[in-house]
This record gives C-alpha cells, sequence and structure tokens, in this order.
C-alpha cells in the first residue's frame, strides 16, 4: 500500500463515522470503528462535511480552533444517525463568530430548521442548537438540483430511494469527483439509471452496503441496500473505486474482513470505509496532474 502525502489542491476524503442506524462497541468493532456517518470532504482548502452523525464530534475534535469561520453540513436526510453528532462538534461551542450552514434536500425545499428545533430542545436534549456560541444557518433545496454556494462553488444532488427519501451529493473537484450515496435501497431493475448517470466515472462512490445479498430477504423495505449492489452499480456506471459504507452495527471485524476479501476479488478497488481512513485524489484535469501509483486510487493515510 501507498503512502503519500496529498498536495494541498487534492480532492481529499476521510471517514469520522462509518456505521448506520446506531453505534458499535467492543473489542470486535476496533478496525471499522464505532461511529455514525460522517465524513469530511476537502476539495482543495474547501471543506464541506457530509452528514452529522456522532462521528461529528471526533472531527470537531480534530478541527478544534482551526475550523473554517463558515462551515457546510451537506445533510443526506435526518435520520437520528445522521444528524446526532450536531450539538457535540466542537466548533460550534468556540466561536460567537463562526456560521454552521446546514443543506437538506429531501423535504420538497424545506430546511431542516423546523425538525431539529422540535429535536433539540427540552425535554428531548438539554439545549437548543440555538443556544450556542456559533450561529447556525438553515438551507432547504430539491434532491436532484444543483447547489451553488457563495464562493462559486457547485454540488450535484440526487433524490435516493429510502423511507422519507435521502439526498446523494456528487462533489467535483480539480477533473476529479466523489460521490456518497448513503442511505439508498436499491431497486428493481438494478442498476437504477437514474443513479447510474449520476456516479458515472466517479473517483470514488461512498455507498450504503449495510448488508450482503444473503442478508436482503430479511431487510427488504428498510431502506438499505448490499455490497454487491454497490459493485453492480459501480461496474455499470465506470465507477473507479468503491467504499461500503453505513455498516451494519451486528457486523463485526472478522466478518467485514472475510467480506471484504470476497468483494474485492470481483472489484479490487472496493473496501468496507474504516474510521479515520483517508484517501487523497490528485489533480487530473491537466494542471500540475501528479501521478498516482495506485489506479485512480491513492491511499493517504489509513491512521
Ligand atoms: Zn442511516
Ligand atoms: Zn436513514
Amino acid at each position: 500500500m501507498v503512502r503519500r502525502v496529498a498536495s494541498s489542491d487534492a480532492l481529499q476524503v476521510r471517514f469520522w463515522g462509518t456505521r448506520g442506524s446506531t453505534c458499535a462497541s467492543g473489542p470486535q468493532f476496533v478496525e471499522f470503528g464505532s461511529h455514525t456517518p460522517c465524513v469530511e470532504v476537502r476539495c482543495g482548502e474547501r471543506l464541506f462535511i457530509l452528514d452529522a452523525g456522532t462521528g461529528l464530534s471526533s472531527l470537531g475534535m480534530e478541527l478544534g480552533q482551526n475550523a473554517p469561520d463558515k462551515i457546510d453540513i451537506l445533510l443526506s436526510h435526518l435520520h437520528l444517525d445522521h444528524i446526532s453528532g450536531l450539538p457535540f462538534f466542537k466548533p460550534a461551542l468556540l466561536a460567537k463568530e463562526r456560521v454552521i450552514r446546514t443543506y437538506c434536500g429531501h423535504l420538497e425545499g424545506e430546511s431542516a430548521m423546523e425538525p431539529l428545533g422540535r429535536l433539540f430542545a427540552p425535554p428531548l436534549f438539554p439545549v437548543r442548537l440555538g443556544q450556542l456560541p456559533a450561529r447556525f444557518e438553515y438551507h432547504g433545496f430539491r434532491a436532484g438540483e444543483p447547489i451553488t454556494f457563495d464562493d462559486g462553488t457547485r454540488i450535484d444532488t440526487h433524490l435516493l430511494n429510502h423511507p422519507g427519501g435521502a439526498t446523494g451529493f456528487r462533489l467535483s473537484h480539480r477533473g476529479r469527483s466523489v460521490c456518497y450515496i448513503s442511505d439508498v435501497e436499491h431497486s428493481d431493475p438494478w442498476p437504477d439509471p437514474g443513479l447510474a448517470a449520476f456516479v458515472r466515472d466517479a473517483d470514488l462512490m461512498i455507498f450504503d452496503g449495510m448488508f450482503s445479498d444473503a442478508e436482503y430477504s430479511y431487510c427488504r423495505g428498510w431502506g438499505h441496500s448490499t455490497w454487491q449492489k454497490g459493485v453492480e452499480l459501480s461496474k455499470a456506471a465506470g465507477v473507479k473505486a468503491l467504499a461500503i459504507f453505513h455498516l451494519y452495527p451486528g457486523h463485526d471485524d472478522a466478518y467485514l474482513k472475510a467480506a471484504e476479501a470476497e468483494m474485492q476479488a470481483v472489484m479490487p478497488t472496493a473496501f468496507m470505509a474504516r474510521e479515520r481512513q483517508s484517501l487523497a485524489f490528485e489533480p487530473s484535469d491537466g494542471e500540475a496532474a501528479v501521478e498516482c501509483p495506485e489506479p485512480a486510487l491513492a491511499r493517504a493515510n489509513e491512521g
């Protein structure tokens, strides 16, 4: 495995929480981690956070005082495993001038303000997000429409098949792209042509492969897919690397390593996402292109 330091203009991904539904804990859950969904994406220096599960607290500890003044959190949807880290995000507790902007696309254009306000309030939670030092902003959009930010950055989105809906995101930078497809249940037939077009030729797809095909008959309709369906979608859409995500909390390290080996036999660039694992994709748009020692994929740091 090649270890290298990413350039400051790379597209970088770091997993802070890879479990779905609830946390996992215990000596058999060390390698793949315990926290629920949170992924840090850097487009060069620009920070985006995908989902605010319990992994957000670890990312907040890492960012600390060095967090940007404006932080953008893209919420796939508002199920508890994707938002419960919000009030524990240290940068929201440190600076009054900081703005935390949330983006939500599965509520027909409505923002997350009202549902988050209902959850983070007594008697369910002791303080409201509005009482924290940082200022929270709530932006709503319709999944399928791109999000355009005040610095001109654009992120494409796609509505996913999940109870109540969820939003998939595609982040692109300097000729590289990463797709975040969680939470989603595969459709019949599969791959879904619209989703395949959305993730086409991505350098990395992060995909809800919570279960295996063998388990799926027991959890049909729960809103989640399988690692085999992630491989099928990747192959149909020319996705270069696949990170299986939203890992079932009952799958321990031994299970996931065995499933990963089985998966890599059919797609060598697929892997089970590990908490704190990071990847970097160097620019490929012609300017200062850097050779990548592994096919389209460099693991910068697996610490
Ligand atoms: Zn979930
Ligand atoms: Zn969900």
